[in-house]
């Protein structure tokens, strides 16, 4: 008798011909074309993905165009996405196929692997998709997947268990549709078998066999260890405005957001950071914001400085609104206060 996951791939390829989403990226499907989506789509919901996705393929159509972009048009075509390392690996990578590959994707897993910001799971994604070969492409969505077919205990979020469910798939994925199988278990993780106890289980190819739905445990499984609480910052964020410009600086080249312009913050820390910075003028309150990154969460207090002068500290910029809008990329995490300075900078 085959086990639950032997019997998997026939009924979810069948599955998959007759419900696969259209996505942009699944027509014509280059290693190129694949791979950006890919990296978006890590951590990131498709719907959000697409317009994102349109834009970057627009700007950057090939390999060379992508390693040859300016760093600012490739923050600001990456601006509100998130996790921005995801963008300069894209590029370090772009520069890297030119310079050791005459620009050509590589096509066998263990090169595409070795390619800056690609892990197992994108390179399983890419060389099954885009190269035919079968190699199993494993993220969250498709350890619950098979956690839950399997009945398996094990802890999602351990390697152990992601090798187990890699060298399990690597035995079975059809070698005539690798990328499509790859595909199937991904739709299948974002669409029918959901997270958090909430799997519609009537609608999915392996009912019939699923050890989590046949024994009544989909609310049990996948066991996934807590993650650790979050660090909180409490920030002082500046509005600093003069005339019809407010004040950006750009944030050290290392590190969370790195690179990207922000509004000046800094920890609250009791410390007279406006002299510290030689500015002065009226201060008044500016609301508050909260943004939570995968560590960190910043819980933010604006403080909004009419600058008597228009001297700032160095490597600071003053931006109007066409600049704010086209030039510098002001990552998310400051939303909270774009509303108020878009309307400052209006008036
Ligand atoms: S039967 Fe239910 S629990 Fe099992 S894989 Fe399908 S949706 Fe998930």
């Amino acid at each position: 008798m085959d086990t639950p996951l032997e019997q998997l791939p026939i009924p979810l390829l069948l599955w998959y011909r007759e419900h696969a989403r259209t996505l942009p990226w699944r027509s014509h499907p280059t290693a190129y074309r694949v791979w950006i989506s890919e990296i978006m789509l890590q951590q990131t919901r498709v719907a959000a993905v697409l317009d994102y996705y349109r834009r970057f393929l627009e700007a950057a159509p090939t390999v060379e165009e992508l390693a040859f972009l300016p760093e600012d048009q490739l923050m600001k075509l990456w601006q509100g996405l998130g996790y921005y390392s995801r963008a300069r690996n894209l590029q370090k990578a772009a520069r890297q196929i030119v310079e050791e590959h005459g620009g050509l994707f590589p096509n066998t897993y263990d090169a595409i692997r070795a390619l800056p910001g690609i892990g197992d799971y994108t390179a399983g994604a890419i060389s099954s998709i885009a190269f035919g070969l079968p190699t199993p492409a494993v993220d969250g969505n498709v350890l619950r997947v098979a956690a839950r077919i399997t009945g398996d205990p094990g802890d999602i979020s351990t390697p152990a268990m992601k090798k187990k469910v890699t060298a399990a798939l690597a035995q079975l994925i059809p070698v005539e549709a690798p990328g499509d199988f790859n595909q199937a278990m991904m739709e299948l993780g974002a669409t029918v078998c959901l997270p958090n106890g909430a799997p519609l289980c009537d609608r999915c190819p392996a009912a019939a066999f699923c050890r989590a739905h046949l024994e009544d445990r989909t609310g049990e499984l996948p066991v996934k260890a807590a993650k650790k609480a979050r660090r909180v910052e409490e920030r002082t964020v500046w509005l600093v405005f003069h005339g019809d410009k407010v004040a950006l600086r750009r944030r050290p080249a290392r590190g969370l957001l790195a690179g990207l312009w922000e509004y000046p913050n800094e920890l609250a820390d009791g410390t007279d950071w406006l002299q510290h910075w030689g500015l002065s003028g009226s201060v008044q309150r500016g609301g508050t914001g909260k943004h939570i990154f995968s560590h960190i969460e910043w819980h933010m207090t604006a403080q909004v400085l009419e600058a008597e002068s228009d001297t700032l500290p160095e490597g600071w910029v003053w931006a109007d609104r066409a600049a704010l809008r086209e030039v510098y990329a002001v990552p998310n995490a400051f939303q909270a206060f774009s509303h108020l300075v878009e309307e400052r900078l209006r008036s």
